[in-house]
């Protein structure tokens, strides 16, 4: 099928053209029972009330990819108010660009009105800090940004229509900015993160002309306030594909703006730092795959873990516990200065921090009590990485491993068996549950 609708798409590619291609329903791969039924019912609404109405976005492309998409995006004539008042769960939200969120059950919707060609209001970067001057359907499709995320559905004659060349990129496996790259980064640096995000996770290569600029435009991320910053960390490092992401962001220079310490560290010859944060990447893929639970609060620790210590180095003179925490204090103060990491994320990520001391302190009742700690397995877990990182805990690791594994007596003995100092508690407990690995 794929193949049939390829052989229709012109040769030409340009990434504007005033009437699109149109693909029938017999000739693309967007199969209607995969769509969401809340996507077409919002779809259905605005049609019924005489607006236009696409889907359009990661929906589109990853149908025709054959894949699963995420969330569904609609496009439409209809102004933001219009929308509004279709919908009774309609929300509107945004400032830079107005959107309407509609949400049916756990499904949610984003509704756009069509973006319109002008002079939206810059900054004096030439960042656009507000869109919301309205279009028609081509308008919209050559401010989106690449070409493959540019494809409309829509459930008149369910074809795909397409403005940009977006289905010939889409073949050929290449994300390709619209319009020039050097302007659309510009306009917005967040599309150099998004670039990286989708070569990563469609397996595509940037096209030359797109992938240019971005290395010597990096440093435009520094005036991304650190909110949207950390709103895209999210999206780069929990979609299953962080690995090779941090390669791409590493590659193009934009790791170094978003995790300035850690990235020096990195370009100074530090492999621990290097190997912690790809392995941490590693993990956090196969534990996606796996379906476990992953928090960005250890994803954090892990990448800013190396600096903490480079800082604490600097901390002589201090009490130890003291250095610790300072350098802590100094490592999150550095970054939040880049990525605001809420408090949801910087609290349990500092816990895992200070649990690593704790996790060498096994005399008496205290490994009993460690295990009953909440934050145990995210601790012990980072434990294990910084040793895979090539940290050396003289075996406390494995250690963990084992005392998690034994039985109560073995257990006892093992704690009777620590050598260095332990403080006189009373380690007599009851009987626990064996924790298995996770
Ligand atoms: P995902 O699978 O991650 O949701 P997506 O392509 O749907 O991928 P979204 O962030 O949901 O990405 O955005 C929806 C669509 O809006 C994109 O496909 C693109 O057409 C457009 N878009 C989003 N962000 C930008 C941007 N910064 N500049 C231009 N167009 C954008
Ligand atoms: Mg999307």
């Amino acid at each position: 099928m794929l193949k049939r609708l390829f052989k229709l798409i012109s040769t030409r590619n340009d990434t504007e053209r005033q009437q699109p291609l149109i693909i029938p329903r017999d000739q693309h791969s967007v199969s209607r029972k995969l769509l969401s039924q809340a996507a077409i019912r919002v779809m259905k609404q605005l049609n019924q009330h005489g607006y236009e109405a696409y889907l359009v976005g990661g929906g589109v492309r990853d149908l025709l990819l054959g894949g699963h998409p995420k969330d569904f995006d609609v496009a439409t004539n209809a102004k933001p108010e219009q929308v509004k008042s279709l919908f009774r769960s309609a929300r509107i939200i945004g400032r830079r660009f107005r959107i309407v969120h509609v949400r049916f059950g756990r499904e949610m919707i984003e509704v756009t009105t069509f973006r319109g060609h002008h002079e939206a209001a810059r900054n004096e970067h030439g960042m656009v800090l507000r869109d919301n001057v309205y279009g028609n359907v081509h308008s919209d499709a050559v401010r989106r940004d690449f070409t493959v995320n540019a494809l409309y559905y829509s459930l008149d004659g369910f074809a795909v229509h397409d403005y940009t060349g977006g289905l010939k990129d889409l073949q050929k496996r290449t994300l390709r900015m619209i319009g020039n790259p050097k302007e659309r980064y510009e306009e917005d640096p967040v599309r150099m993160l998004r670039a990286a995000r989708f070569a990563a996770k469609l397996g595509f290569n940037i096209e030359k002309n797109t992938a240019a600029p971005i290395k010597s435009m990096a440093p435009l991320l520094a005036n991304i306030p650190p909110a949207r910053l950390f709103e895209e960390i999210l999206k780069l490092f929990l979609n299953g594909s962080a690995t090779a992401t941090f390669g791409l962001l590493r590659e193009y220079g934009l790791y170094d703006q978003l995790f300035p310490d850690s990235g020096a560290l990195i370009a100074a010859g530090d492999e621990k730092a290097l190997a912690m944060a790809e392995l941490c990447m590693s993990n956090t893929d196969k534990r996606i795959r796996a379906g476990k639970s992953i928090t960005p609060a250890f994803i954090f620790a892990a990448l800013l873990w190396p600096s903490q210590q480079a800082l604490m180095a600097q901390n002589r003179g201090m009490p130890k516990g003291q250095a610790f925490a300072q350098a802590a204090s100094d490592a999150v103060g550095h970054q939040l200065a880049r990525i605001s990491i809420p408090k949801r994320f910087l609290i349990p990520m500092r816990e895992i921090w200070d649990l690593q001391h704790r996790l060498t302190l096994r005399g008496g009742g205290r490994a009993f009590k460690m295990l009953d700690h909440p934050r145990f397995r995210a601790a012990y877990d980072f434990l294990l990485l910084r040793e895979d990182a090539g940290e050396d805990m003289d075996g406390l690791g494995n250690w963990w491993t084992q005392f998690q594994a034994a039985d109560e007596t073995e257990q006892q003995s093992m704690v009777k068996a620590i050598k260095g100092p332990t403080k006189k508690r009373n380690s007599r407990r009851p009987p626990r549950k064996k924790r298995s690995p996770e």
